[in-house]
């Protein structure tokens, strides 16, 4: 597969290229020159193949060029090593579990494709790749997790202290081994400016290879595609089938996209947001106006200027038209989104957490006019991630998994360090 920049379709590179880089240097995104379609054979069949089966076939099919197929093989057994089930709760509700990897929400699917990927393309070189990575909370764990005890690969973790809560910042400091914390006395601004800096520091890059672990990364948009396959094998595929998407950068909701040009029968998408609705808006109005995001309680969709835009037009050709035909927006308010908590725990005894039911209110929303369509919504994380909101709304405790709650008994590791470059960069030279 070889792919293009979203801002130049005659630049082309390898995956392999695309993967290590990240970013086109022109600051598009990369998209796959050409999108195969699946074999008929497959597509009919698909409730016969394991997840694992799906994931082998979609990914060997676009990337067959790129990685053998035994190596891919044994990334998909490695990365895709958790269910995705789907829950019914009547005729139309239905919700797909993203939460059932490491740091119980979907971006482990992307985290842990991309970590097995960047080891496999990085495995001839002698020196490691060293990743850094600023998070405000939720990515940073996503990412720890997924390259913990990946060879040749170490991860640097920059967060600002005291402002992640208590389980996420468990999620960044107990690993260990590859993985390292660094506690900035700073904001989330200051650590990504640590980590910009030390990008553009070529007295620095010279020594250290560095890289990212970018959330627009192709090898992190590609195995979210799976799971659409894996959710549609456990429905009715006689009915007209919908995802409804929690979104923020769009990245879940363009790899759905991807899903459905590979043959995936889907009959519409809806793109559910919280206040931040610069898509729903969009797909109003033909107008994009990114705007500075406003914090919510389903704060992984506060995002004011959603980087995988970029792609969805692509895929749609720049054309308003052809995109609202396949994607409806809606967009609730914190307010809602509690109403909306609680109606999914009175009517079906089920407890989704925030992001969950944005997607719940929008399916509902678009079910009035069509009251067939048999709803899949995406639920991003596990209920547990977000106890300061989901136990107060529904005045009852929830039980945490075992792999959060056994973070609470292990010790933290990072260290401390101000905002200081002089200082990251001689920690970075000390440590590596
Ligand atoms: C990241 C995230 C989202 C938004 O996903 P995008 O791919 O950025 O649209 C939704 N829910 C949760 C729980 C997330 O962590």
């Amino acid at each position: 597969m070889q792919l293009y920049s979203t801002k130049n379709s005659k630049a082309l590179v390898s995956f392999k290229e695309a993967v290590l880089k990240g970013l086109p240097d022109d600051n598009g995104l990369f998209m796959p020159e050409f999108i195969p379609v699946l074999s008929k054979d497959f597509l009919n069949n698909l409730s016969q193949y394991s997840f694992k089966d799906v994931a082998l076939e979609i990914s060997g099919t676009l990337l067959k060029e790129s990685i053998p197929e035994q190596d891919l093989e044994k990334i998909i057994g490695d990365a895709i090593n958790f269910p995705a089930p789907v829950v019914a709760l009547d005729f139309n509700f239905h919700v797909l579990e993203l939460f059932h990897g490491p740091s119980l929400a979907f971006k482990d699917f992307g985290a842990r494709f991309m970590a097995r990927t960047m080891s496999y393309f990085n495995k001839d070189e002698d020196q490691d790749l060293i990743i850094l990575v600023a998070t405000s909370g939720d990515t940073g764990g996503a990412v720890a997790a997924g390259f913990y005890n990946t060879p040749g690969i170490k991860v640097v973790i920059l967060y600002p202290s005291g402002k992640v809560s208590h389980l996420q910042e468990k999620q960044l400091t107990t690993l260990g081994n590859n993985i390292s914390a660094l506690e900035i006395q700073g904001t989330f601004d200051d650590c990504q400016a640590l980590v910009k800096k030390a990008f553009l520091d070529k007295s620095l890059t010279n020594k250290l290879r560095l890289s990212s672990a970018n959330s627009i990364n192709i090898a992190r948009l590609i195995p979210q595609a799976f799971y659409y396959f894996e959710a549609y094998k456990q429905v009715d595929q006689s009915r007209d089938i919908v995802f409804a998407v929690p979104s923020g950068n769009f990245g879940n909701l363009t790899a759905g996209l991807l899903a459905k040009k590979m043959g995936l029968n889907i009959a519409h998408f809806i793109a559910a947001t919280n206040v931040n609705k610069i898509v729903p808006h969009y797909l109003e109005t033909g107008h994009y106006e990114p705007k500075p995001s406003i914090s919510t309680i389903s704060n992984a969709m506060d995002v004011g200027n959603p980087s995988n835009f970029a792609r969805m037009l692509d895929i749609y050709s720049s054309t308003w038209n052809n995109m609202k035909e396949s994607i409806s927006g809606f967009s609730y308010n914190d307010q809602e989104t509690k109403e909306g908590i609680v109606e999914v725990f009175e009517k079906y005894n089920y407890i989704i957490d925030p992001h969950g039911a944005v997607a719940y209110l929008a399916f509902k929303d678009y079910l009035h006019n069509h009251p067939e369509s048999l709803g899949i919504i995406l639920e991003t994380a596990h209920p547990a991630k977000f106890l300061d909101v989901v136990e107060p709304v529904l005045n009852k405790t929830i039980d945490i998994p075992e792999r959060l709650a056994n973070l609470a008994h292990k010790e933290k590791q990072a260290t401390l360090l101000n905002t200081n470059y002089q200082t990251f960069k001689n920690w970075l030279i000390d440590n590596y």
